[in-house]
């Protein structure tokens, strides 16, 4: 115990090691959301445990503040579990492996979970200590992020005065988020019709791509597999006559697939244009591709004569109509000053799958935009509808807009600058944020964002930056000081 003992700011690095020997992996957060519950109750604090887990914790203004706006200091106290394969930890009952090499804490083998349990440990250092000055506090910890933000979508509001708000889920220190992308999944699912056939069957595979998260790595206009492999039958189709088997792609919703197969049958005059015809096509998508998917592939493999159930031809055309006409990618850029590096509407085909009954495509939208992403939406269900697919919405959560008049970002801006000699890095991001829901619930409100520098997050190799906590805190201590 007591690996971080003695590191400065000494309370938030103890608060730190708390919450990591106590497990707060996503959906199961109860332990952590009773320690927080206990450790207001200490304290003589005010709190409020929600039945999902959240906790508000309250604390009253300093001396001389009492006249001043309530804050709000928020972050989420559930983790990504991940751990390398050959970590024995058990994430449902073990304290986290913590350790400290230089600049950086991590923990054995497993995600550290700074990403944001520092955000709660800093909130707890202020909410102990009574050195700090400050506005009336609001403490939000929400569960549940990391899954789809259920605390923040359930947080009972009206406990909540607050109309300033400091996130502190930025994870990397200098950079200030302003904004983020809203987003909804839209899925399409085609009755299909299938019968049997007999021919050469063909196993085909696109891989080699880099994928990554569907909103911030969009704008890197890598490869999506689904939608190649759409092209890729689309080319076929219109050489030669071929049945299909099978078809599927991606893992994640959220995440640009790196691979997608099909298996296929044709028939034994057509074998040899079949093959060729997937190496004409893999030529011609490398080149596209020469600069940002240097390692696409396409594979091939012949695996003899087969008899099997295959997509009568007007589900196949069906099919092959979604794949080409579904819009994909990079939908527009962010035209507001400063923000031009910002994608503001993107669309993503994360999922494809085909049973005997159905053929289904997954699309996570995103769009810092509302109205932009309804509009792409109904865009995706125009065409789905145009074949007989269903679409349906689902997910929909909101953007948080970027605030023209906003008073903290200014602020924090200036105090940023006093403190680093140098200008922070002020963006929107093309993800979402629980600011986006909690824009949403309390508007008009401000809202910024900011944390230390987490490296790896998500990952066994997550690293937290002492010096920067120590900075960020500071920084904090001066935001909320300055907010009289
Ligand atoms: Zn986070």
């Amino acid at each position: 115990m007591s690996v971080l003992s003695g590191i400065k700011p000494e309370k938030v690095f103890e608060y730190f090691e708390e919450i990591c020997s106590i497990p707060h992996g996503s959906g199961n957060t109860k332990q952590i959301s009773d320690y927080l519950r206990a450790f207001a109750v200490n304290k003589g604090l005010r709190v409020n445990q929600e039945p999902c887990g959240n906790v508000v914790i309250y604390k009253n203004a300093s001396e001389g503040y009492e006249n001043s706006p309530t804050v709000c200091l928020q972050g989420h106290i559930d983790m990504v579990c991940e751990k390398a394969s050959d970590s024995r930890h058990n994430f449902k009952k073990d304290p986290l492996p913590i350790a400290v090499m230089d600049d950086e804490v991590f923990s054995r083998g497993t995600t550290l979970g700074a990403d944001d349990g520092i955000a709660a440990a800093m909130m707890l250092a202020i909410l102990d200590s009574d050195e700090y000055e400050h506005p009336a506090l609001e403490a939000v910890f929400t569960v549940d992020e990391e899954t789809g933000m259920d605390g923040a979508k359930l947080l009972n509001y009206s406990s909540i005065r607050s109309r300033r708000v400091i996130n502190l889920d930025t994870g990397e220190e200098g950079m200030f988020y302003i904004s983020c992308a809203g987003g909804l999944r839209g899925n399409v699912s085609l009755p299909v019709d299938m019968k049997e056939h007999t021919g050469i069957e063909y196993d085909v595979v696109i891989s080699g791509l880099h994928g990554g998260h569907s909103g911030e790595k969009i704008d890197r206009y890598y490869a999506n597999a689904i939608v190649l492999m759409g092209r890729l039958l689309r080319f076929l189709q219109q050489r030669m006559k071929f049945r299909i088997m099978s078809l599927s792609g991606g893992l994640m919703d959220n995440a640009i697939p790196r691979e997608a197969g099909c298996h296929i049958l044709v028939s034994n005059e057509n074998s040899t244009t079949f093959e060729q015809t997937i190496a004409e096509f893999e030529r011609i998508v490398k080149y596209e591709y020469r600069a940002n998917e240097k390692n696409l592939m396409i594979y091939c493999e012949n695996l003899g004569e087969n008899t099997a159930r295959v997509l009568r031809n007007e589900s196949a055309k069906r099919v092959m109509y979604l794949l080409t006409a579904m819009p994909d990618g990079v939908i527009k850029m962010c035209r507001d000053e400063g923000q031009e590096d910002l994608v503001e509407t993107s669309l993503n085909f994360g999922i494809m799958r085909l049973s005997d009954e159905r053929f289904t495509l997954e699309a996570g939208v995103r769009s810092s935009i509302s109205s932009e992403k309804y509009a792409l939406s109904t865009k995706l269900r125009v065409i789905a509808e145009a074949v007989g697919a269903e679409y349906t919405e689902k997910g929909d959560y909101p953007a948080w807009e970027y605030n023209e008049d906003s008073y903290l970002l200014p602020m924090l801006i200036r105090l940023y600058e006093s403190a680093y000699g140098q200008s922070p890095v002020v963006r929107g991001i093309h993800a979402g944020l629980e600011c986006g829901v909690i824009y949403n619930a309390l508007k008009p409100v401000d809202i910024v964002s900011f944390g230390p520098t987490i490296m790896r997050a998500h990952t066994p190799k997550e690293t937290l930056s002492i010096s920067s906590t120590q900075r960020t805190f500071d920084l904090l201590l001066s935001l909320i000081k300055e907010l009289k």
